[in-house]
């Protein structure tokens, strides 16, 4: 699955936003840095209207929306690439990930202290990209030291990353992050490989008031505009706001989030920017037994959707018989789909579409 970390200073809300997200306390929230000390996974759901909307068509017995995995990742202070705070753990955890959820706190609160004694969500955010940076450096320089020796054995693999952690380097000397690289498509797959840091799409989660939480206040402002010079994103929530709706069901929510002038759940818009950010998509099977979203990243042949649900399923693929979710909807189910000659046979080469309903036939 797709694993999504949640990073920031002590302090900014991270645990709490987390409770929210899995609605538990295993993540103790608590005014006191450091509290976040082992990494707590939690997997979420991924809203999405037409799963429901299929589902109901299909009058499926169960109904599964995939999954996103996230990771509340230990807090982190300055030094940390030198081992300060609980930093070497920190850095462990995050290269694990595929994207990072950053929160920053933009809400102010005498009570609540911050590391520096100042609500600056623009400079918290510097001082973990540094961080990731420094870390990056430092492992770049490890890296390129230990190539020579399989460069000189004429290793075109190492040759090649070589290249690209030259670039990286180049990159964070000049102040700017690994992610900010442009990478030939058939270099991809080895800058994957190398894991760094300051190469994950970025999201930042502005943690504000809750009588801010449907506009944002000035300091999201402010992120909103740092993000978009970055080319990442933001997303304006209340913690505090979506750690009480995570304890109300559905028809108290609803109420709450009326009350509150706000159309959906953060969490919901949250999740939704987290998947957007990874590039991820949805594809459905629907039957009786159960309907049910899978998880891939755009770009996806039918073989390697198909492995997201079993193995044997992309070894023995034949073929995907494939209805578009709009002619589903419009023509009303699967089998009217069919008579209207809008189910397809698609064979190995095809790239899924966002919302294909598919079956697949497999060899076993
Ligand atoms: P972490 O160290 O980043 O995991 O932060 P926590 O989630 O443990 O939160 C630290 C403290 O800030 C706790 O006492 C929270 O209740 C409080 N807190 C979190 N979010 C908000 C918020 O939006 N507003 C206010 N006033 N307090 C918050």
């Amino acid at each position: 699955g797709f694993r999504c970390g949640i990073v920031g200073l002590p302090n900014v809300g991270k645990s709490t936003l987390f409770n929210a997200l899995t609605r538990t306390a295993a993540a103790q929230a608590a005014n006191f840095p450091f509290c976040t000390i082992e990494p707590n996974v939690g997997e979420v759901s991924v809203p999405d209207a037409r799963l429901t909307t299929l589902a109901e068509m299909a009058q499926s017995k169960s109904v599964i929306p995939a999954r996103l995995t996230f990771v509340d990742i230990a807090g982190l202070v300055k030094g940390a690439s030198k081992g300060e705070g609980l930093g070497n753990q920190f850095l462990a955890n995050i290269r694990e990930t595929d994207a990072i959820a950053h929160v920053l706190r933009c809400f102010e609160d005498d009570d609540i202290t911050h590391v520096d004694g100042r609500v600056d969500p623009v400079a918290d955010a510097e001082v973990i990209e540094t961080e990731l940076m420094l870390a990056d450096l430092e492992s770049i320089e490890k890296r390129l030291v230990n190539l020579q020796r399989k460069i000189k054995g004429g290793d075109k693999e190492a040759k090649e990353q070589e290249a690209l952690l030259q670039k990286a380097k180049a990159a964070i000397e000049d102040g700017k992050p690994a992610r900010t690289v442009e990478i030939e498509e058939d270099e991809e797959k080895a800058w994957k490989m190398l894991q760094l840091l300051s190469a994950k799409p970025v999201l930042y989660v502005c943690n504000v008031e809750e009588d801010n939480a449907a506009e944002g206040n000035a300091q999201s402002a402010r992120v909103a505009e740092m993000a978009k010079e970055q080319g990442a994103v933001s997303v304006v929530i209340s913690a505090a706001i979506e750690e009480e709706i995570s304890q109300l069901d559905d028809a108290e929510r609803d109420e709450f989030l009326g009350d509150m002038g706000l159309e959906e759940a953060g969490l919901d818009r949250l999740i939704r920017a987290g998947y957007e950010l990874l590039n991820l998509q949805t594809y459905f099977t629907v039957g009786p037994k159960e309907a049910r979203a899978w998880t891939i990243r755009e770009g996806t042949k039918a073989p390697q959707a198909a492995g997201v649900i079993h193995g044997d399923f992309e070894r023995g693929f034949i073929r995907a018989e494939t209805i578009a979710y709009d002619d589903f909807i419009t023509l009303g189910g699967e089998q009217k789909a069919k008579e209207a000659g809008k189910m397809r046979a698609e064979g190995k080469g095809y790239t899924v579409a966002d919302g294909d309903v598919l079956h697949f036939l497999f060899n076993t």
